[in-house]
């Protein structure tokens, strides 16, 4: 196996430690220990997935712009896990910081940045990237289908 998994937060590690947070209301910050938590498992569900089908994989390849969560260096195949809360997904799950909103929104447009510039710097040396969302993983055979597809390819 090609892991050197560790125990991690999902959330994009940089600018977090790199600031004192600003108060949340108690109500919030429960939802936001509970993601991160809850933000290891899927990509547990995805190492799995890969793992049973034989494929070879780093997890949270530090060599890598961006750090992804899953990559396949045979496949130059990049894949990001991305939490639904901390992603900001179109689903809405984990709702809105209530506190300090601007705050949290301006945080939550640098780690979409951060991703894009990542993804950008990734398929300049050659590598794909693909995004597979928390929410989609209630559905793991779904899920990863258009992963399987490019692994293919
Ligand atoms: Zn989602």
């Amino acid at each position: 196996m090609g892991e050197t998994g560790s125990m991690r937060t999902h959330e994009p590690a940089s600018d977090f430690a790199a600031q004192p947070l600003p108060p949340v209301s108690a109500a919030t910050r429960k939802v936001m220990q509970a993601n991160r938590r809850r933000d290891t498992g899927p990509e547990l569900k995805v190492r799995r997935f890969l793992h049973a089908r034989g494929y070879r994989f780093r997890v949270d390849y530090g060599r890598l712009p961006g750090r992804p969560d899953v990559a396949l260096p045979k496949h130059r195949l990049a894949i990001f896990v991305h939490g639904c809360y901390w992603h900001r997904h179109g689903c809405g799950r984990g709702g809105q910081p209530r506190t300090n909103a601007e705050f949290w929104q301006a945080k939550f447009d640098r780690n979409a940045d951060r991703h894009e510039r990542n993804a950008a710097a990734l398929r300049q040396l050659g590598w794909r990237v693909v995004v597979v969302w928390e929410c989609s993983l209630r559905d793991v055979e779904g899920a990863m289908a258009p992963v399987l597809a490019l692994l293919r390819a």
